[in-house]
């Protein structure tokens, strides 16, 4: 058999370790299945690898050094590996590094070290410590997951002895460690809605393309609160019920424990959940039960799609035009497409669901290569919310504010009726800039180019880019006079400011990421608002997916023009997705909402397409500007992105490529650049770009990788290879 390997035969493993290359070994006693994950000798150390295939055995045999061991794991399947040689390819990632991608896993096949778990018991403790809290708190905050002693000591910062005394008052929970224990079984048949009319055909379609037991992929686009997600349950139903595995994918870690609640609902038990909220000991669970079949359904982010399933079935991709769905640093890929791929391997079914769907997968189901599925109404009474424009030309608004007269005034009508507002701004922090007013200096960050934004909240200037944080400085650092920084601009929490002085009887609520120290907090407020807890809420990005506000009636976009500045070809789709998700969180319920953008140019066709809600007319142009630039999703681009500490360095080797192009030429490929990155410098490290603009098909990722291959990377430059950038 071609798939086992007998004791003495020499192997080819592949390992995370950073080699361009597989290692020969010889089979242990026992022999081997190709995919097995083993322990192989590297120099004085050991290390995981899998069985990649036979080994060239082209030098003596005797002087292979054997495998130490197979661990106790199913071995990788063939739709598995074949999903990492082929996405390697296609982001030009060497194997050891997609490797990597599916072995993250802590200690994959190995037994456990930790035999107890604790989690939250019952009551309170006899006698309140800073020490007890912490430990109290910090498994609040994992959601009813349990914790080895050592996590939990780690995580709280307290020593066992304190959790041993919580766990005999019965304050903390000790249990069994659940390895290898499946997930309870969910009932396809458990808590099904009855569905519309249109929301039956969709998912009557869905249901049949999974019985169809071949790959196929559906956009399934209809407007926030249309039923997408009761519609892709039931696909879920149906992939249960054929006895095969499902994955959703969502967007954001902090819209998982809303949706574990309504699989809860739909299925009568919890999904696993894959994402770094996780604790290893839960993930190692996940993988094994992944792999031999004991979890049927995974809620999780994009690194879920290398979970090792025994048989996928189908993959949903939920608020699938979101670019986190992007990853952007270690291995640059799109989990939508990767989603894609991965299903073509295991004859599965992909779902992408979103209210707003992205140029790629638009221009796919209108090139027939998805199938589409329309939800046209909201569900129940809900109807889309009526959208305008406050032409900011004509309102009367002192400097240093940003409510207009106009929005205050619709606010005001909403609170006293006893209904929510939310004012949108999509930028954390209170300003985002600080100058000195004696001598015009910006406060910019030391590590890049960023400018420090100032976090009232936290007393801090903060780096959105790299993290950086310091202390808001009295003086200003350049010219040292003291009390003259002045905060320029608006952030959510400046708005919240402003809305608190405009509304002094409201209840103001600030939901944006930076301000809640853990998921628990902003998943409690996120209750506390969806309840009824609070009549004015100003929000970042965080309010715009996914949830659900039912007493929310208003919207007011502060800055519908902030997306649209810049030269990003993807600049008019992004605006367009986010005005019209954040509009999409008004009138959920009965009563009809109505979303207010704040606009300086009312005539832009994006601002027009976005006020009149004509979507179809909105892709159709998107799609002509991007055809006439050659653009995805009508031509391939690709970014490479130079690093180096030094920007002269960094420069001569963008120029060098530039200059020598022959191989991009030859497939008729175009660079562009070298310029500074988007983001020009990250921690002291000079970035450059090259952009790589090619016509479709044309076999792009061979020319790069002999392209940008040419030059050796000397010293401490570094090279990343960007498939399908965001930004060109
Ligand atoms: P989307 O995913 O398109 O935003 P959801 O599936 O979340 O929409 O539906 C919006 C709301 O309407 C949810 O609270 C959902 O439970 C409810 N809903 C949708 N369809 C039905 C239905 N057929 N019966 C009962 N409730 C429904
Ligand atoms: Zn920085």
């Amino acid at each position: 058999m071609d798939d086992f390997f007998h004791e003495g035969e020499i192997v080819a493993v592949l390992t995370a370790q950073p080699l361009d290359r597989t290692l020969d070994y010889r089979a242990p006693e026992g022999g081997a299945w190709l995919g097995a994950y083993v322990e192989v000798p590297l120099g004085p150390r050991r290390v995981l690898g899998v069985v990649w295939g036979r080994g060239a055995g082209d030098f003596d045999p005797a002087k292979v050094r054997p495998v130490t061991r197979v661990l106790d794991a199913a071995p990788m399947r063939e739709e598995l590996r074949a999903f990492l040689e082929k996405a390697g390819e296609y982001t030009l990632t060497p194997m050891p590094a997609m490797l990597r991608l599916a072995t993250r896993a802590p200690g994959v096949g190995d037994p456990p070290k930790a035999r107890r778990v604790y989690r939250r018991g019952e009551g309170l403790p006899d006698r309140e410590t800073d020490a007890r809290r912490r430990v109290l708190e910090v498994l609040d905050e994992m959601g009813g997951l349990a914790l080895t002693q050592k996590e939990l000591a780690d995580a709280a910062g307290v020593t066992a002895s304190v959790i041993k005394g919580l766990a005999k008052q019965g304050v903390v929970r000790e249990e069994d460690a659940p390895r290898d224990t499946p997930y309870a079984r969910l009932d396809p048949d458990w808590g099904g809605k009855a569905l519309t009319g249109d929301q039956a055909a969709a998912a009557e379609s869905l249901r049949a393309g999974v019985r169809d037991g071949t790959y196929g992929t559906t956009l399934l686009k209809g407007v926030t609160g249309s039923g997408k997600t009761e519609v892709y349950l039931e696909a879920v139903a149906e992939c249960l019920r054929q006895g095969r595995q499902a994955l959703v994918l969502l967007p954001e870690i902090a819209l998982t424990s809303e949706f574990i609640t309504r699989v809860e609902a739909r299925f009568g038990a919890r999904p696993a959940e894959w994402h770094h909220g996780v604790t290893s000991t839960e993930r190692r669970r996940v993988w094994k039960m992944v792999a031999t079949g004991g979890a049927e359904l995974v809620v999780g982010a994009r690194s879920a799609l290398f979970l090792p399933f025994r048989n996928l079935g189908l993959v949903v991709v939920d608020e699938e035009h979101d670019t986190s769905y992007k990853q952007e640093d270690g291995v640059l890929y799109n989990a939508r497409d990767m989603a894609v791929l991965r299903a073509s391997l295991n004859d599965a079914r992909v779902v992408l669901a979103s209210a707003t769907p992205s140029l790629e997968s638009w221009a796919n189901a209108e090139a027939g290569k998805y199938d589409r599925l329309t939800l046209t109404s909201r569900f129940g009474a809900a109807v889309m919310p009526e959208m305008r424009a406050i032409d900011m030309r004509g309102e009367d608004l002192p400097s240093n504010r940003w409510i207009s007269p106009s929005l205050a005034r619709a606010i005001g009508t909403r609170l006293e009726k006893g209904e929510q507002a939310l004012i949108f701004l999509n930028r954390r922090g209170y300003a985002p800039v600080t100058i000195c007013r004696a001598c015009g200096h910006q406060i910019g960050c030391p590590q890049c180019d960023a400018r420090m934004v100032e976090h009232r909240f936290l007393r801090r200037l903060m780096c959105h880019q790299c993290g950086e944080s310091a202390p808001i400085p009295e003086a200003c650092p350049s010219c040292e006079a003291e009390g003259k920084l002045a905060a320029v601009g608006p952030g959510v929490e400046r708005m919240a400011e402003e809305a608190r002085e405009a509304f002094p009887e409201a209840r103001v609520a600030v939901l944006s990421s930076d301000l809640y120290g853990s998921a628990r907090q902003l998943k409690a407020e996120i209750e506390n608002i969806a309840a009824g807890g609070a009549d004015l809420i100003i929000g970042t990005q965080l309010v715009a997916k996914g949830h659900n506000f039912p007493l929310l009636t208003l919207v007011g976009v502060i800055d519908a023009d902030l997306g649209l500045q810049g030269s990003d070809l993807r600049a008019a789709e992004r605006t367009f997705q986010l005005m019209r998700q954040v509009a999409g969180r008004a009138g959920r319920a009965e009563k009809r909402g109505t979303a207010l953008m704040q606009t300086y140019q009312p005539e832009h066709p994006v601002i027009r397409a976005i006020l009149s809600g004509d979507e179809e007319g909105f892709w159709r142009a998107e799609a002509e500007e991007r055809r006439a630039a050659g653009v995805p999703p009508y031509g391939r681009m690709a970014g490479i992105i130079l690093s180096h500490p030094d920007v002269q360095e960094v420069f001569d080797l963008g120029n060098a490529l530039a200059r020598n192009d022959a191989a991009l030429r030859r497939v008729g490929a175009q660079v562009f650049g070298p310029a500074p990155a988007p983001v020009a410098r990250v921690r002291g490290r000079h970035r450059v770009r090259l952009l790589v603009k090619a016509p479709k098909g044309v076999g792009l990722q061979r020319a790069l990788a002999e392209w940008a291959g040419q030059f050796r990377l000397r010293g401490d430059m570094r090279m990343a290879i960007d498939i399908d950038p965001q930004s060109f």
